[in-house]
């Protein structure tokens, strides 16, 4: 098979021909939100030009086509993650799978002595959902910490796992350190000691090929935004058995069978768990962007990112004063630095002004700051449609800005 041509595929995407402060814009803040290709753009536009209509309502033509078009992304979806499609819940995001999770299936299910387990490494999207069902049920979150490289530290994971962990909660990888964690083997050791696992993909899926039937996890929870579809799109995932089980998280329209005031007759999963009307236009451009990501292939994705990453980490090496924090062994094209002498926003805001877009702060991640001993720092995330030629301008405008603050 033929490589793919990266120049072609850039020019997919029309927001990165534009200037920002008059300088070339370079777009290092994937893990944040990911750019979108025309095709998927257009997507949504077409949507709305021909086929608006509601789902799963109306048995006019529109009304056929939205719901094709809406179940159409269910189905892609599914067949990109190698699980049944009638076990993907539709949501707005990650954020909203989690708690689902946590309000469904754990609420009615912890009880006062158990253990929610997570990672130092997690996002608040996968801490915060945890701590509310804690407080209500009496449960206790402990936190397993990670090795100096920012991996997991695997032996200290399974020596937390204990007869009171009911759930564990854990990052296939990290937005902040770009740790690829290896969620298969944790799951098959949480499953041994009956834990129920839940595992957030948002870093994971724009960045290689996720088989969650092969990670046998219980949740395997995602954002589309990420992975060039539209903002306020993702899905859950979980094992029939787990959907089966759970009461409805919110009620209303679509997510019933029959309604009484004595009482509703739920629908089945996903929908079930779909109430009220659906961001259709955005789940129709993330079925566009599952099929481009298709095309081009994960694996080929995932073999550009990680030459783009050694690069960069390279150059970013022989920056002095420059600190990389995050070094595992395997890890996405996210990397997190600091530069002596200057504040992450600082170095952010002239890095903007030289047309670079890295983000600074917390990444919503303070016990993970916490674990670094740092109160911010800045973060270029990549992706494949990034260039070589850009990490030679980063690094430039990085000395640069090096110079100006020192
Ligand atoms: N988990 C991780 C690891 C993330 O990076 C993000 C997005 N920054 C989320 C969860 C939350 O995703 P969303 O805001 O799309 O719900």
């Amino acid at each position: 098979t033929l490589a793919p041509d990266w120049d072609r595929i850039r020019a997919d995407f029309p927001l990165l021909a534009r200037e920002v402060h008059g300088k070339p814009l370079v777009y290092f803040d994937s893990a944040n939100t990911g750019q979108k290709p025309a095709v998927v753009i257009e997507a949504v536009d077409a949507f709305y030009r021909r086929h608006n209509a509601n789902v799963s309502r109306a048995v006019h033509a529109l009304g056929a086509e939205a719901t094709e078009a809406y179940e159409g992304t269910r189905a892609r979806l599914a067949q990109h993650l190698n699980v049944a499609r009638e076990d993907l819940v539709l949501t707005s995001g990650t954020t909203f799978a989690l708690n689902l999770v946590a309000y469904s299936w754990a609420l009615p299910r912890l009880q006062p002595g158990d253990v929610v387990l997570l990672t130092r490494m997690e996002h608040h999207a996968n801490i915060v959902p945890w701590q509310l069902i804690c407080e209500r049920t009496g449960a206790t979150i402990r936190v397993a910490d990670l090795a100096p490289d920012g991996s997991l530290d695997l032996d200290a994971l399974y020596a937390l796992m204990a007869p009171d962990v009911k759930l564990l909660g854990i990052a296939h990888v990290s937005n902040v350190l770009g740790t690829v964690n290896p969620v298969a083997e944790i799951c098959r050791e949480a499953r041994k000691r009956g834990i129920v696992t839940v595992v957030d993909g948002s870093q994971a899926l724009p960045h290689m090929a996720v088989d969650i039937a092969s990670i046998g996890c219980d949740f395997y929870a995602f954002t589309g935004h990420k992975m060039c579809g539209p903002t306020g799109t993702g899905a859950l995932w979980a094992r029939r058995e787990h959907l089966l089980a759970m009461p409805p998280f919110l009620g209303g329209g679509e997510m019933i069978k029959e309604v009484r005031y004595e009482g509703t007759v739920f629908a089945e999963p996903p929908h079930r768990f779909e109430a009220g009307t659906p961001n259709i236009a955005g789940h129709v451009g993330l079925g566009t962007a599952v099929g481009y990501l298709d095309g081009i292939g994960m694996d080929a994705i995932a073999a550009r990112e990680g030459d783009l990453l050694a690069h960069l980490t390279e150059e970013m090496d022989r920056v002095e004063g420059l600190r990389i924090l995050g070094r595992a062994p395997r890890k996405a094209a996210v990397v997190s630095f600091l530069v002596e002498g200057a504040h992450a926003h600082d170095l952010a805001t002239l890095l903007d002004l030289e047309g670079v877009a890295v983000r600074s702060g917390h990444h919503c991640a303070h016990p993970l700051m916490a674990f670094l001993g740092v109160p911010a720092t800045c973060r270029a995330s990549l992706a494949f449609y990034n260039t070589h030629a850009e990490i030679e301008a980063f690094i430039a405008a990085l000395r640069k800005v090096r110079r100006l603050l020192g």
